[in-house]
């Protein structure tokens, strides 16, 4: 069998203009990055005269360590329509160096499914997430000068929090001192950084509409607080403009294609737990003028991901989804009903069939809480047997779930046709998109919105630091802002251990802080990793490129 970066080099891409013409832009509005990738200019989006095409949303269950498929799912998905005769155009996050190093691997999907070149999507890119954290590291610099330069804005040292940010894995700088060295070398400090991801830039460049909206929410961001608990924005040290202009063409998405010739957008990438995890609005706009169908995806499961890019994307975009695809496998549904990861190899359909109430969960979140026509996409695996593939149709059919199989994985779009012809026909459906909760929602009413209405639970629990920040922030007038909760990806609850689809559990609330630039209140419910480490046995370590430069190891 191929590996997938075997596979992605085996096939030859087609020139990033002819792309660019299948997806019906305009030569003018494509800056090329060599032969097979380019950035597509902003003003595309006020001139196209084009209607808006039909937006599908790319979920799924609650994720395992076995690996559910959703990028995959998006890209085989995407070629299936264009298989059927449809013109579309993806839109797909960026993926970060950390897990492409780390344990996770690169993000351009498997198999036949893939967008390329991989290598260089895997890798360094367009330079966007360098410019990202450029931007970041600028406004730590600047903060820490203007301490250095006699603090006239009174900023207390102890409550920064605004924190420096390289785009790796490397626990080795998650807390440090900074600053030593005496009078001339700075204020000394204890400090951090957070990978590039999980760096509000990220979320704010993934959220703003044009260039004067990505500035304004530059300039909105908090960096820390005065010893008047008055906060500190990255306006008040004038460092909007210069962030700005670091960012202006981070901004533009980046086209690139399917192993089939589909135009994809990847752009963006921010963390699913402490931001919004999906790519950026401006490519998920772009794809929608371009395409009939734009076809995205967000992070982790639905209750995360979904949740995320429906009350937070949607609602400051006014996007509205046309159908939602729930990607499941039969190896992660197995872990849900109960089996180690050792053991998924063999057939078994018992636990297969308990697993099916997280799904259920999700299915039933989608249709009755956000209203949206939904798909199940089994995500077929190498492993999984006949048996188990007719067994968990046959049981989502009698449960009265649609559910098709999707084989992209190893047929690329011939294995998205089903799917394809599905989402289709979802697309023409009457929908009554609905939010989880509305703008005027005290904070804490939000949070139990989403804990009772999505997760299943019973309520939630608020600590007495979580109390208390929540009524400052309302105090500051960030009342009205949605509520992004960093969870685990592993369970509705916010028990890592609670698989398939958990019960009477209450959700505990240990802080609240605001991303002003971003827009919304982020809700920790445990302790939110947000500089990852690497694991005893990196992937970096099979990571090479040969005497012609040709890269090997990735995946
Ligand atoms: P997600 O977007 O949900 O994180 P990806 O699409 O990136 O998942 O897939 C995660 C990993 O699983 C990738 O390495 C991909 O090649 C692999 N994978 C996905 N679908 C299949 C499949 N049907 N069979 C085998 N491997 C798969
Ligand atoms: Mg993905």
């Amino acid at each position: 069998m191929k590996s997938d970066i075997e596979i992605a080099q085996s096939v030859a891409p087609e020139n990033i203009m002819t792309i660019a013409k299948r997806a019906g832009i305009d030569e003018k509005y494509v800056e090329q990055y060599g032969n097979d990738k380019a950035k597509i200019d902003l003003s595309l989006l006020g001139e196209s005269k084009n209607e808006n095409g039909k937006l599908v949303l790319v979920t799924a269950i609650t994720p395992t360590p076995a690996g559910e498929g959703k990028t995959t799912t998006t890209i085989g998905l995407a070629d299936g329509l264009k298989k059927i005769g449809k013109n579309v155009v993806a839109a797909l996050r960026e993926p970060s160096l950390g897990p492409v190093f780390g344990i996770k691997g690169g993000a351009a999907g498997g198999g036949y499914a893939q967008v390329i070149p991989m290598e260089d999507i895997n890798l360094h890119f367009t330079g966007d997430f360098h410019a990202i954290g450029a931007a970041n590291n600028l406004l730590a610099a600047m903060l820490d000068n203007h301490i250095y330069q006699g603090n006239s804005l009174n900023i207390d040292p102890r409550r920064i929090t605004w924190k420096r940010c390289v785009d790796m894995n490397d626990r080795q700088l998650r807390f440090i001192t900074d600053g030593l060295g005496g009078r001339v070398n700075g204020v000394p400090r204890e400090d951090g950084y957070d990978i590039t991801v999980a760096s509000e830039i990220m979320a704010v460049l993934c959220l703003s509409s044009s260039i004067t909206d990505l500035k304004e929410r530059l300039a909105r961001i908090i960096v820390g607080y005065t010893y008047d608990n008055e906060p500190v924005t990255a306006g008040d040290l004038k460092a909007q403009g210069a962030m700005c202009a670091l960012l202006k063409n981070a901004l533009k998405p980046n086209l690139v294609q399917t192993l089939e010739g589909t135009p994809a957008f990847v752009h963006g990438g921010p963390f699913a737990n402490i931001a919004h995890g999906c790519n950026s609005v401006i490519a998920t706009k772009m794809a929608l003028k371009c395409g009939d169908y734009a076809v995205t995806e967000a992070g982790f499961g639905a209750d995360l991901g979904a949740e995320k890019f429906l009350d937070i994307k949607c609602r400051f975009a006014n996007l509205k989804p046309d159908a939602v695809v729930l990607v499941a496998t039969v190896r992660a549904l197995k872990m849900h009903g109960g089996l180690a990861k050792t053991e998924l190899a063999d057939e078994n359909l018992d636990a297969l069939k308990k697993g099916i109430p997280n799904l259920l969960r999700h299915v039933s979140n989608i249709k009755n809480v956000y209203k949206l026509p939904l798909v199940v996409a089994v995500n077929r695996f190498p492993t999984d047997t006949d048996s188990e593939i007719n067994f968990i149709i046959d049981e989502c059919k009698k449960l009265g779930v649609n559910t098709v199989l999707s084989t992209v994985w190893a047929d690329g779009g011939n294995g998205g046709i089903e799917l394809a012809n599905e989402v289709v026909r979802l697309c023409e459906e009457k929908n009554d998109f609905t939010f989880c909760y509305e703008d005027d929602l005290p904070l804490a009413e939000k949070i139990e919105a989403v804990v009772k209405k999505v997760y299943g639970g019973n309520g939630v629990v608020f600590t007495k630091t979580a109390q208390k920040q929540l009524v400052r922030l309302e105090e500051l007038g960030f009342a009205k802002c949605p509520v992004c909760i960093a969870k685990t990806q592993y369970s509705f609850s916010d028990n890592p251990t609670l698989l398939g689809a958990p019960d009477g559990f209450e959700v505990t609330v240990r802080n609240v802080k605001i991303s002003a630039g971003a827009g919304f209140v982020v809700v920790l419910t445990g302790d939110i990793m947000t500089m990852p480490g690497l694991p005893k046995v990196p992937a970096a370590e099979k990571i090479d490129v040969d005497e012609n430069g040709k890269i090997s190891g990735l995946f």
